[in-house]
């Protein structure tokens, strides 16, 4: 199956971290971290609809302003995702630019930020270009579960780890994909059309079992005008597991860490993952709070993933690509 997720990072292994994410059929994308994103073409910064900050260390939130460049002047709304503080670092850059002309702009760009911490209170607020940018607060958000954002397209969930200060990991989700088998649908008597939609989209939602779903027969006489969900489904569909990716950077290797890391991650296709620095710095990774190679792969290790993609290298390392990714990469095939 072709994947539907396309993950590219914006910037090479030592750049600023920014996960550009598109769909195969679908035309907005997401975005995971947003530092220098210049070499980002302007077309794709405006199809972005999504934004999920880890943390606004500056090397991953310093594309904020190139990103409000792009959008300015356009219809659009843009929601961005970030750890506790984050809606007043916004309001901060917001509050960094003269706004008095743009209450005569024809078009509004809203940008709608959600804070998400392990625990609650989750904060909410909108900024709006048409009132300069003022901070409107909104109800604050469900996230049960780490889920902030859940559309049948995709879901994305998110995890808080320690880096001296909260920062966000994340995984995005494809729903499992269910298939019809027409060879059985035929051998049933069935008629394809679009009952078999509602029928994906029931089990999608996980209605019970016993829901009456209403089908088409080839020869409809005699027959029920429904037949239960849950018999439909074991037998007409095919299940797959969607696609998964995980998106780590900027967490001290901890055991709480860790843990919710790997439940972030599990089972993941792939894992971006940072791994700033060698095997022999461990202490100096510990003290800054960031994970070393071999420990970054050893977590995608743990968590089963099938591949990792190590990235946000210490530039001191600069020349030195081949070993750390030999590190991660040992590691993560040692420890599986
Ligand atoms: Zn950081
Ligand atoms: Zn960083």
């Amino acid at each position: 199956m072709r994947p539907t997720f396309h993950p590219t990072l914006v910037n090479g292994p030592f750049g600023d971290p920014a996960l550009y994410v598109e769909f195969l059929d679908r035309r907005p994308a997401l975005m995971f971290d947003l530092g220098e994103i210049s070499d980002l073409a302007p077309r794709k910064i405006l199809r972005l609809t999504h934004v999920f900050v880890s943390h606004a260390h500056m090397d991953h939130f310093a594309g904020f302003d190139r990103l409000l460049r792009i959008c300015l002047g356009r219809d659009m709304f843009l929601r961005l995702f970030g750890p506790p503080g984050f809606i007043d670092r916004v309001a901060s850059k917001l509050g960094g630019y003269t706004w008095n002309l743009v209450g005569n702009y024809t078009n509004d760009l809203t940008l709608e930020v959600a804070e998400y911490a392990h625990t609650s209170p989750w904060r909410h607020a909108q900024f709006r270009v048409r009132t300069g940018f003022r901070r409107e607060e909104l109800d604050p958000p469900a996230f049960p579960d780490g889920i902030l954002v859940d559309e049948p397209a995709f879901r994305v969930r998110t995890a808080e780890l320690d880096h001296r200060t909260p920062c966000l990991a994340f995984s995005l989700e494809e729903p499992e994909h269910l298939n019809v088998w027409r060879n059985r649908l035929a051998e049933r008597g069935l008629k394809p059309g679009p009952w078999l939609s509602a029928l994906k989209a029931a089990v999608r939602r996980g209605d019970p079992a016993h829901t009456p779903i209403r089908v088409v027969w080839s020869a409809p006489q005699g027959r029920p005008a429904t037949l239960p969900l849950g018999d439909l489904r074991d037998t007409v569909l095919s299940r797959e597991r969607g696609q998964k990716v995980g998106y780590v950077v900027d967490a001290v290797h901890s055991p709480a860490n860790a843990d919710r890391i790997i439940a972030l991650v599990r089972g993941a296709d792939r894992l971006y993952i940072e791994a700033p620095f060698r095997n022999r710095e461990a202490e100096r990774a510990a003290a800054t709070r960031h994970l070393t190679a071999g420990q970054a792969g050893g977590l995608g290790a743990r968590a089963g993933v099938r591949e990792i993609v190590p990235f946000h290298f210490s530039s001191r390392h600069e020349g030195e690509i081949d070993a750390l990714r030999g590190e991660a990469l040992a590691a993560f095939r040692q420890e599986r």
